[in-house]
Order: C-alpha cells, then structure tokens, then sequence
C-alpha cells in the first residue's frame, strides 16, 4: 500500500486526497466522453462546462466583482512579471496619452525582487518607462524577513504611476502581509498571490490586478489565474510590444482559448475549488490556517533550539521558516523528520534551514505531527 507521507512541499504542493481520488474516479470516461478530460478538444462542449465551471467557483469563493476579468494563462507565474508590465503600462499609456510612466515595486523577498528585475529588463527596451524600488527590505534591514512601513516608502508620482506592485506572500522567505498595503487610490494594485491564494477572504476590490500559479494551493503546476479590472485591458496595438500570448485583452477576447489552455490544470482547480467550499470557502480555511501556524509559531517561539527570522507582524501562515542554531542540527532535524514520513521540509536553496509550508491543504493534525516531533526532537538534544 502507499506509504502516508506528510508532504510540507513548497510547490508542487499538497492536494488533498479527496480531490486526487476524484480524478482518479473519472480519469477514463471523464462526464460520460469515454475518455479522459486531458484527451477533449478544447473547443468541446464538455471541456468548455470545466472551464467555466472553474471560473465560477473562483468568482464565488473570492466574490469577484463584476467588473473583472478571471483569466487562465501558462508560463507560470514567472511569465506573468512580464506580462502583467506590458499591459499595464499600456494601459496607463493610453490614459495618459504619452510614454512617460513609473512602474513601483514593493520589494520584500525573493519573488517581489525577481518580478522587480523582470522589469528592469523590460524597461531597457522600453526607456519611457522608469523602474523605482518603493521600499526593499534586503537593504532596509540587511536581509529579507521585515518590511518597512508604508509611510516610510518612496512612491512615484501617483498620476503618472502605471502600478504599485507586492508579493503579498514570499515564499521563499515567509514573509506576509496581513494586511492590504495602503496606496494612492488612483494607482492600480497589483498582487502576486501565488502562495497565498485563497488562503483567507480577500476583498478583491482593492486590487487593479491579483494573479498567481496553481501549483501551491490549486492545483498542479501549469496554470496561473489572473483576476483584472475590465477596464485595464488594452489593445495589443497600444504601449509596449509583447506577444500575443502574454496579452491579457487577448486572453480576456477569447475567454482564455486564443490557443490551447491548459486544460488538465483548469479541471484540477475547479476540483480543489469544489473541496475548498466544502471546507467552509475562504473564511472557512481562513480560520484553519491562522489556528495551523498560530500554533507552529508558538511552538517556535518557546522552543530553547528553533527560532524564526521573521518578524512577527509579517510572518507567513503559508511558509513557515525556522532553524536551529546551526547547519549540523537543521540536517540531523530534516534526516529525523524523513523517518517519520514527513518530507519536503528543507528551506529554500538559497535560504537553508527549515520551512514548513503548510497551505489549504495540510490538515491541521499534520501540523500537530510535526510540533510533536519538534519537541521530540528538541529533548533528544537537550
Ligand atoms: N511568485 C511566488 C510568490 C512564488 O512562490 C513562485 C514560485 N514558487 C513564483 C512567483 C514563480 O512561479 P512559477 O514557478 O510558477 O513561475
């Protein structure tokens, strides 16, 4: 039989085994096609019944507004820190009528400081466009792991301002907001959420623009979901040259079908979105995930052997990050936890130590688990 492991991956992540057994159950004769839905057109009625369907649910689950668009796009993540600047400099181009515009960025981990060097890149095709470091945590405090204030940030002109942009959970670093950060209302907000969707309610109102990849709280990897407002999509004729493939009005004109989507993603989000409101929606899971890393956190904190780099006010409930007081220990603690089937608990490559994410999908007795093999593990060195 498979063994029960404790999967704490940071991404690929979890999925829970409800879901999985689901689509085992209709991997060969998916709603009555005699096949499975990764062999459907995707032009098809029945694929064209997932993809809606998944949309919806996310519509529900976040309650979306209407006057935004849900798109599903490839290249991970990643992609969209290209994206997400050529559109919506274009679209702050077109409302100004003139090239000149500031992109800013909130810069407090790994992911906020790539997207932020994906611009960089772009802007010296595109020279009208002026990349600004808002705030950047690695040279406020000397690394990453606290933010300072928003008072203390050095925003662009507002009027001439394309978008502010953060990471509202860094995944490498387990750094999180638990808060909207405050801007100018005129200058659209941009999200990356990646590791954070839909862990908690979000009111979607506040942001110009949310996206992020499937792979840790969704679904398998392959998919990422982009949530705008209408009105930021723009012709592919106006602002910077990009391809096709990374247009969002593009997308948005073809409800995410210009070319093939992908549709064995866009089925296994919908099924995550099924059990996700069965466990009670955003407010439901909510709660479980500040009980889930409540707890792990306190059993950091009163621990003599592991602490956490982060500060309070921002630590991740999605990423847990701690060590012990040296490499030796966090090895020896990754070996043990191994033995006990729970895996994937290495830090980050650039980081070492420990991290213990812990998304939608972990159960709260998982955590419990680990806490007891933490103080298990602690007294064997006492
Ligand atoms: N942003 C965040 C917050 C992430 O955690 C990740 C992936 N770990 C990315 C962006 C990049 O995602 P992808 O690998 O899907 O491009």
């Amino acid at each position: 039989s498979t063994p029960h492991v404790l999967n704490f991956g940071a991404g690929p992540a979890k999925i829970p085994k409800s879901v999985l057994q689901r689509a085992q159950g209709e991997m060969l004769n998916f709603d009555n096609s005699g096949m499975s839905v990764m062999e459907l057109s995707h032009r098809s009625k029945t694929f064209g019944k997932v993809l809606s369907h998944t949309k919806a649910m996310i519509k529900s689950l976040m309650n979306v507004p209407d006057n935004y668009e849900i798109l599903f796009m490839q290249g991970g993540a990643t992609t969209q820190f290209a994206a997400l600047f050529y559109n919506l400099v274009a679209a702050k181009q077109q409302q100004l009528g003139q090239d000149e515009v500031f992109v800013d960025y909130v810069v407090t981990g790994a992911w906020s400081n790539k997207a932020a060097q994906e611009a960089d890149r772009l802007a010296t095709a595109n020279p009208a466009v002026k990349v600004n470091r808002v705030t950047h945590s690695k040279q406020d405090f000397g690394k990453y792991g606290d933010v300072a204030p928003s008072s203390a940030w050095q925003f662009s002109d507002p009027a001439k301002t394309a978008y502010v942009y953060y990471c509202d959970n860094e995944t490498v670093h387990g750094v999180e907001f638990d808060h909207v950060p405050e801007v100018d209302p005129r200058v659209p907000l941009v999200a990356d959420v990646s590791s954070n969707f839909m862990s908690r309610p979000i009111d979607v109102s506040k942001f110009a623009l949310l996206y992020g990849g499937a792979q840790k709280n969704l679904g398998p990897a392959g998919v990422s979901i982009v949530i705008m407002r209408k009105d930021l999509l723009t012709d592919i004729n106006v602002g910077p040259v990009r391809p096709l493939m990374l247009d969002f009005k593009t997308m948005a004109d073809n409800d995410s079908m210009y070319n093939t989507p992908p549709t064995f993603g866009i089925y296994m989000v919908g099924l995550v979105l099924d059990w996700l409101e069965e466990q009670g929606g955003l407010e439901g899971i909510g709660k479980v995930n500040k009980t889930k890393a409540d707890k792990l956190y306190e059993a950091i904190d009163t621990s003599p052997l592991f602490a956490c780099p982060v500060a309070p006010a921002y630590r991740s409930r999605m990423n847990v990050v701690f060590t012990t007081p040296n490499e030796d220990l966090d090895k020896a603690f990754l070996t043990g936890a191994e033995a006990r089937n729970m895996v994937q608990l290495k830090g980050h490559r650039s980081m070492g130590g420990i991290r213990a994410s812990i998304y939608n999908s972990m159960p709260e007795d998982e955590v419990d688990q680990l806490i007891a093999y933490m103080k298990e593990f602690e007294q064997s060195r006492a």
